[in-house]
């Protein structure tokens, strides 16, 4: 079955959809109104400060770099390229509020996260709108999983504020200073929270740095650290790129760094720290195997496949990229999947139908274009569906890989974008080792019928959340990390309080 092709047309100008192959279905065309989502109720101001001592300052540094909306290449907002003073000014703000919060009872510190959580639900539909407009990503999933999921952390890690000496019983945790932390713009809202609740649920103070293309959605959060009338200094947020990035990460006076991001930038910064006594967690890249076993409901698998890999437009470190599929149902459910790819839809992000937004940024753009040539040029064969990319803005259709070598880069490293490697297995213990022959670490699906396999299966991953029958489920109880090149701590449940504290 070829079903090899790109978009737009070939030689003769004849749309190349008619060489499709289909398994001899007519494809069904549904014409969708658009739907876009109201952002009137929307006010992104043309300029930002930072965020120091419980209000947005004036900057030292006079840089200033715009952040553009990546479906339309319009400029939304400025802000500011925090310099080495800056970020001094904003850990020394941190370090005086931390002796009153750590000491503050716990009671009073959950009751600031419950309101800011409570603040984040008032605020959601604004806030989905940011996210969207700033990273491109669908507004059904900003509305539905980044700005939910978020409140719910800051939900969650509030009720443990006054039971630390109860989930660590005999051990005495006490919080440890200021938190450098540092987010990616995949997730910019979810990542902060993730960062931010459980250092203040375990008494510290925290200097944040979003990524530099998506730190809109920081700063409406700042203003809800102020609605909340959080302690002044308790949250102070810096905006900058990797220097900034760097600067906090190396402030003597922070005592432990989160980061979440590349592998390259986890490793140099596990470097510029050695022997500083910071304690560090690392959350960074992935190259997830998906695993399809013969028994597995196929209609099922193919929505957990399309979920693991084209969410957020396959920006999403724990991404299903490596589909292993077992090789006696390997066509069929090619053949379902790629019927499936056929009906999404790829435009405007603030249109609620939008399956596929916009690439964050044109560098991430160019990087997957690089990757994805780099499979065509080592003989991988590339399936895309006809989908018309919009004129402005950065687009890549979903897309898939077959004949794929596991020596291929396309096999091995992180593309960060909706492209699937396809690759094929015949036994279990075959399946274990391709899926584990990776640097990372981080997540793994299996889509069984066997309850016993699906046990079997998760003890062989080398892998830090092994889903079974499903992918890409969070919940704020349940530890999130990696192993090997993924990083190391976890983030989520009892286990994501443990950076944040000294224990006996
Ligand atoms: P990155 O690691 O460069 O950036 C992540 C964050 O780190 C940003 O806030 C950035 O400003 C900051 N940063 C950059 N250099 C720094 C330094 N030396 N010290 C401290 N902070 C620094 O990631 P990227 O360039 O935006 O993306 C590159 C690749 O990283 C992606 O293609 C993807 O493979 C991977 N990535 C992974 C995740 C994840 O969730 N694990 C998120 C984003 C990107
Ligand atoms: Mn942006």
């Amino acid at each position: 079955m070829a079903i090899t092709k790109k978009q737009s047309t070939d030689l003769s100008g004849v749309p190349t959809k008619s060489k499709i192959s289909r398994g001899g279905l007519a494809k069904q065309v549904f014409e969708y109104a658009p739907a876009p989502e109201s952002i009137d109720h929307v006010k992104i101001q043309p300029r930002y400060g930072l965020f120091i001592g419980g209000r947005m300052v004036e900057p030292h540094s006079k840089k200033r770099f715009p952040t553009i909306n990546p479906a339309t290449e319009s400029k939304l907002a400025e802000v500011v390229d925090a310099d080495e003073v800056d970020v001094d000014h904003a850990v020394k703000a941190a370090d005086k509020a931390f002796d009153s919060w750590a000491r503050l009872s716990p009671s009073r510190r959950a009751r600031y996260l419950f309101r800011i959580s409570r603040l984040l639900q008032e605020r959601s539909r604004e806030l989905a709108v940011v996210e969207t407009m700033d990273g491109g990503k669908p507004i059904k999933e900003s509305r539905d999983v980044d700005i939910p999921l978020s409140a719910a952390h800051f939900f969650y890690y509030a009720g443990w504020a006054d039971k630390l000496e109860w989930a660590f019983p005999n051990r005495k945790p006490r919080p440890l200073g200021v938190a450098g932390q540092v987010i990616p713009w995949n997730f910019p809202l979810l990542m902060l929270a993730w960062k931010i609740a459980p250092a203040l649920a375990a008494g510290n103070t925290v200097v944040l740095k979003p990524a530099e293309t998506t730190p809109l959605s920081a700063m409406v959060f700042a203003e809800i650290c102020m609605q909340a009338e959080l302690p002044p200094g308790v949250v102070n947020i810096v905006t900058g790129a990797g220097k900034t990035g760097s600067l906090v990460v190396s402030h003597p006076d922070v005592k432990k760094v989160a980061f979440t991001g590349s592998t390259e930038v986890g490793k140099s910064i596990q470097r510029a720290i050695a022997g500083s006594g910071k304690r560090l967690t690392l959350e960074l890249g992935g190259k997830a195997a998906n695993i399809v076993f013969d028994d597995a409901p196929l209609d099922q698998a193919v929505e957990g496949i399309v979920n693991g890999i084209y969410f957020n437009q396959g920006h999403v470190c724990c991404a299903g990229s490596r589909l292993l599929v077992q090789e006696s149902i390997a066509e069929p459910l090619l053949e379902k999947l790629k019927r499936r790819l056929s009906t999404l839809r790829l435009g405007d992000p603030l249109d609620k139908n939008t399956d596929i937004g916009a690439i964050n940024s044109r560098a991430q753009l160019e990087k997957i274009q690089g990757l994805v040539e780099s499979g065509i040029e080592e003989g991988a064969e590339l399936y895309q569906p006809e989908c018309v990319l919009p004129a402005r803005g950065f687009w890549f259709p979903p897309s898939l890989f077959t004949n794929v070598s596991q020596s291929y880069r396309i096999a091995r490293e992180e593309i960060f974008g909706p492209v699937l490697s396809v690759l094929t297995f015949r036994t279990p213990n075959e399946a274990v080792e391709k899926a584990n022959n990776t640097p990372y670490g981080l997540s793994a699906g299996v889509w069984t019928d066997k309850g016993s396999r699906i046990l079997w299966m998760a003890e062989r991953m080398r892998a830090g959340v092994v889903w079974a029958n499903t992918f890409n489920r969070f919940d704020p109880s349940s530890p999130f990390g990696g192993y090997k090149e993924s990083g190391f701590g976890r983030e989520g449940g009892v286990h994501g309080l443990l950076p944040y504290l000294e224990l006996n």
